[in-house]
């Protein structure tokens, strides 16, 4: 039965997120997360049929964690490896100018990957890991990468290019790439399609609200602006991450603070942001911390949502006007609170936020706004595994 299932493979440094599901119907096979790769205590957590099976014990590698996430397969009524997968779809983050739609992976495109790991030193070679591995374990199946900056690939020019020496960018391939791609892809479709309205037809921003976080400015179902650039760590306010931040900043530290390069990067990355404004970086525990009033959290939800409304009014005059605003990812999907604060006072705009919709218990892609209101404000979940698997199996099917 695995013929028709495609395997998604979110390969992070010492990670492995994968899911087994049908791109036709969306129906999940199985799940799970491989972590702790490389150090002395891992875990595998595998949920298939209702069940859950657990694994704790060193893992060494990626490969070495994939093969215990295969016998798990195994052990809950999926042997991958002799009943086969139609396709292995990975989730790469950083496509460069090289690959700008889901492309079906040999030798070549696994060293391309590869040689751009100086854009994205965290990501590209965890991703390497993930498809040299599956390679190594399910050989003749075919393997699609898929690019989260695929979708912002033809950014205009005035969006994606970087005022700095041009000599200088070109040489080093500095440019606004964009991130989270997959996502604002998937969730743009979704809400054409709540609306009834043909997605060429439509003026969109998307606020992707995760533990990273972007925005999107989408016209006609092309973006034209993201709030993410050479790497993931520029826009808006994330869980650890900064976002835009006056770039002066990092000389300052180096000289002044006398951090090392390494030390900067890692400051910005892990240790800014929601986390490093109030000790916490989920959203949940800011949230209590607030209610518990403590004032460095409420700064950092003030910061995160100021920030937000920054972008929101650049997007709203980047487009000349706004059909749907919609909200995905963690923090996107489950807050009524930043919600409500992204889009509060903005009448004039046509932009409302109706509270009892806002804040109805409801899982399902929805509108929010009251239904008079110009602009439709939605919730979509976003399903990047979906996405990746449809994009596998639509390679897979063009040969
Ligand atoms: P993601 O990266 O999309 O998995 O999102 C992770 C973020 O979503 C974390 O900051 C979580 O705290 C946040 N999140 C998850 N559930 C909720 C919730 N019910 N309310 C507020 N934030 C949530």
């Amino acid at each position: 039965m695995s013929e028709d299932l495609v395997l998604v493979i979110n390969s992070g440094s010492s990670s492995i997120k994968y899911q087994l599901l049908d791109p036709e119907t969306s129906a999940v096979a199985a799940s799970g997360m491989v972590e702790r790769i490389g150090e002395a205590e891992g875990g595998i957590e595998h949920k298939a049929d209702g069940k859950t099976v657990e694994h704790r014990g060193p893992i060494a590698d990626h490969t070495a964690g994939l093969r215990l996430v295969f016998d798990m397969f195994a052990e809950t009524g999926h042997d991958l490896a002799s009943e086969g997968v139609h396709a292995v779809g990975h989730r790469v983050v950083h496509g460069g100018e090289v690959f700008y739609r889901p492309t079906l992976i040999d030798d070549g495109v696994v060293e391309a990957i590869s040689e751009l790991s100086s854009l994205a030193p965290l990501h590209n070679p965890a991703n390497v890991a993930g498809i040299e591995s599956a390679r190594e374990l399910l050989p003749g199946v075919p393997q699609v990468a898929v690019f989260d900056t695929a979708f912002f690939h033809g950014l205009p020019a005035a969006a994606k290019t970087y005022a700095i020496d041009a000599k200088v960018a070109a040489a080093h391939g500095i440019r606004r790439y964009g991130f989270h791609g997959t996502s604002h892809e998937y969730v743009s479709g979704q809400a054409a399609a709540l609306l009834g309205r043909d997605p060429g037809a439509l003026n969109q921003i998307v606020f992707h609200l995760g533990n990273g976080a972007s925005a999107s400015a989408i016209r006609g179902g092309n973006p034209v602006d993201t709030t993410m650039g050479l790497t993931p760590l520029e826009g808006l306010v994330m869980g650890t991450r900064s976002g835009d931040i006056d770039p002066g900043i990092v000389a300052h530290l180096v000289r002044s603070a006398r951090m090392d390069i390494d030390q900067v990067d890692e400051l910005l990355n892990r240790d800014s942001g929601i986390k490093g404004l109030s000790g916490v970086n989920d959203f949940r525990e800011l949230q209590r911390l607030i209610d518990a009033g403590d004032p460095a959290a409420r700064l950092a939800y003030d910061v995160y949502i100021h920030r937000l409304r920054r972008y929101l009014g650049a997007y709203l005059i980047e487009l000349g006007g706004v059909d749907a605003i919609t909200f995905t990812a963690g923090v996107g999907e489950n807050s009524p609170q930043v919600r409500a604060d992204a889009l509060a006072g903005l009448t004039r705009f046509g932009i409302a936020v109706d509270p009892d919709r806002n804040t109805a218990k409801d899982r399902a892609a929805r509108r929010i706004s009251p239904l008079d209101a110009e602009v439709a404000v939605l919730v979509v979940p976003t399903n990047e595994e979906l996405a990746i698997a449809r994009a596998a199996r639509e390679v897979v099917a063009a040969g």
